[in-house]
């Protein structure tokens, strides 16, 4: 068949050898990985630690990724901008209902990556039931710098994971207070879709989320990772 206009070219992230490129298939992320972050987002102390990651999805046409400084658009019909800094996880295979180890074997680089929120809609649709893709899936979303391969950097499980915004610190974490570790949070995640490569996951922020402004400048660093660099325009 004769497609009608040209398809969509996936998003690429750059690599950090400055030469190739991750097509993006589909974007994962998990809520509350962080138990300092799921307090201050009104989580109970008893919760913690005993339910399984959840996890929501942005379109793959919602990433702003590159290394340099990124330009990200203040997004419409919000007033209440939220960054949440998040260790990206790119995969360069996939599978179904796999073991911990077999999830683990996926896995192709990591990033440092921005899970960009509209706050006050999402705080309206926890409200009333309603679905979070506006609240989260919204366009320019999801933002990612360069991506490390697991020859540079390893598997990163400890170490900071820190936010600058105007050179101020606003999120200033470690990996290692993850409560679902990253290879759990793949096979987790592959019991309920089947994995491909080109897929990312957003594995969760720790506590400091707040307010952006047009005109942040934001730098955002995970031990050993390619920082990542954007502006809010
Ligand atoms: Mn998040």
């Amino acid at each position: 068949m004769q497609p009608l206009f040209p398809y969509p070219l996936p998003t690429v992230v750059p690599m950090l050898d400055g030469v190739s490129g991750f097509p993006v298939r589909r974007i994962f992320c998990v809520g509350r990985n962080y138990a300092e972050h799921a307090r201050e987002m009104g989580a109970s102390d008893q919760a913690q630690g005993l339910e399984p990651p959840f996890f929501f999805t942005k379109p793959a046409d919602a990433l702003v990724a590159g290394g340099g400084e990124l330009s990200v658009a203040y997004p419409p019909r919000t007033a209440n901008l939220h960054h949440e800094i998040e260790m990206v996880v790119a995969l360069g295979a996939g599978g179904a209902n796999l073991t911990v180890d077999a999830a683990k074997s996926l896995i192709l680089g990591y990033g440092v990556g921005l899970d960009l929120t509209r706050r006050d809609l999402q705080a309206r649709a926890k409200e009333k039931g309603h679905p979070w893709d506006m609240s989260k899936g919204f366009d320019q979303s999801a933002v990612c710098g360069p991506l490390a391969t697991v020859a540079e950097v390893g598997h990163p499980a400890a170490g900071t994971i820190a936010l600058l915004v105007n050179g101020e610190i606003r999120q200033d974490g470690d990996l290692a207070e993850m409560m679902w570790k990253v290879p759990q949070i793949v096979a987790e995640l592959s019991a309920l879709v089947r994995l491909a490569a080109g897929d990312l996951i957003y594995t969760g922020t720790p506590a400091g989320v707040g307010p952006l402004q047009r005109g942040d400048r934001l730098e955002g660093t995970v031990a050993g990772l390619p920082p990542l660099r954007a502006r809010i325009v």
